[in-house]
């Protein structure tokens, strides 16, 4: 037996153990998600449990150095766990901003103290964070931003405003642009520091979504102060880490092209639409539509894959995260779009969903933000344009 299949036989092993069963069934909503943090309710004692048993083997981070928590897993290693909790139908038993872009970030970019202050308590969940990044008036052109820090010799005075804040109102630090030389070229001006969201003169206001739920603040910095060894990397060079962050958002946000687990969208149309007499959809439309959705799922897989394969071994084109990111958005707003149409009446209920899959419209409506969250699809073509195909005048 090889090392890689040992592994194997040893995950399942482990994971048929140490995963509860609450855990191993698929999500009815947002709501089961775990995001950990300094007030966070568990909803169960299995999902306590699974991240408390993923957290001590830093399965949460599969591949993080194991000096702060991490799994230490080679790449190879950690895809096979990924496909063996798929296979089992294992969730996720953390998710979290400080995983998916600021842990990342601070492995290239942050100094020795701020790794061992903030990487182990993100693998185990205990601080939940939020993204500081857009402004009124500084989206898409995200250097126009304005909040500023000021030395104040032993601190950094902030003040501002940021919009659009997912989980603002929930998080316990935030990693967060600011201005710290106004007369610097608009890209040379700007820090990238981190602080705790109860700091004095930090303030969150909820904004409502289309959905109907309010994920994401209005939030507002009046004179916080800020402790300079907050500041992360070079003074007036967070842009660089700015810009290394967005990669690994955007391949997370491009993920969400993966289908969920769940009942595939062709079991659910059949409750609807019903099978013809070959045990065919019954709707010849729809059935070309699901399987052209199946087939752009599948291609997408193994593009992610690859993408990550290369991005490992150094071979990879930062830029491509914004091929994933414009694919895989697109691709969730259309499998939503389907969902909605193979669900017939049930997939209408807003209040109190009768079809198996949950508040349906919540999560369609929610899949429209997936094109414009960490970067909008005109921009990520832009990107594309210039940074990969090199089109001229892009
Ligand atoms: C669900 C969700 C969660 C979010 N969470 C966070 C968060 O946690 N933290 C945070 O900082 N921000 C967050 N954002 C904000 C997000 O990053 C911005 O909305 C996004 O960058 C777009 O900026 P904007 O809203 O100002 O739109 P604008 O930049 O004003 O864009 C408006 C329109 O113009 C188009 N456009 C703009 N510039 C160009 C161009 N050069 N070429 C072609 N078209 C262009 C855009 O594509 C868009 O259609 C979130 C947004 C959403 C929807």
């Amino acid at each position: 037996m090889t090392e890689l299949e040992a592994f194997r036989k040893d995950t399942r092993a482990w994971l048929e153990k140490n995963c509860p069963p609450e855990m191993r069934k698929p999500m009815q909503s947002e709501e089961e998600i775990c995001w950990g943090g300094r007030n966070w309710k568990f909803h169960s004692d299995a999902q306590r449990v699974w991240l408390e048993r993923m957290a001590e083997k830093g399965w949460t981070v599969p591949e993080w150095p194991q000096e702060y928590g991490g799994g230490g897993l080679s790449r190879e290693k950690a895809k096979i766990l990924q496909k063996e909790m798929s296979s089992l139908g294992c969730r996720s038993p953390l998710d979290s901003f400080g995983i998916w872009m600021l842990g990342p970030a601070l492995l290239k970019y942050g100094n020795e103290e701020q790794k061992r202050e903030h990487l182990p308590k993100i693998i185990r969940g205990e601080i939940r964070w939020c993204q500081g990044y857009s402004e009124p008036n500084a989206g898409s052109d995200l250097a126009s931003l304005q909040t500023k820090a000021e030395d104040k010799s032993d601190h950094y005075l902030v003040n501002g405003q940021k919009i659009w804040t997912s989980y603002a109102d929930k998080a316990d630090w935030i990693f967060c642009l600011v201005r710290t030389d106004f007369s610097a070229p608009r890209h040379e001006g700007i820090s990238f520091i981190l602080f705790d969201m109860a700091s004095k003169g930090v303030s969150t206001k909820p904004i409502l979504l289309i959905s109907g739920k309010s994920p994401f603040c209005e939030t507002f910095f009046t004179d916080v102060k800020v402790p300079k060894k907050n500041l992360v990397g070079t003074l007036n060079k967070g842009w660089d880490i700015a810009k290394y962050l967005l990669t690994h958002e955007r391949t997370m946000i491009g993920g969400m092209g993966l289908r969920a687990a769940g009942r595939p969208v062709s079991q659910i149309a059949a409750d609807t639409v019903g099978l013809d007499e070959k045990g065919m959809l019954a709707d010849p439309i729809l059935r070309g539509k699901i399987a052209e959705v199946s087939i752009d799922e599948m291609a997408f897989v193994f593009a992610l894959e690859r993408a990550g394969d290369l991005a490992k071994a150094g071979q990879g084109n930062p830029a491509f995260s914004s091929v994933l990111k414009y694919y895989g958005s697109e691709l969730n707003k259309r499998r939503y779009e389907l969902l909605m149409a193979a669900g017939g009446s049930d997939a209408l209920e807003w209040e109190s969903p009768r079809s198996k899959e949950g508040a349906l419209p919540r999560s369609w409506l929610r899949t429209k933000g997936n094109s414009i969250e960490g970067g909008t699809s005109e921009v990520q073509l832009n990107i594309v344009a210039k940074r990969i195909l090199g089109l001229p005048g892009a």
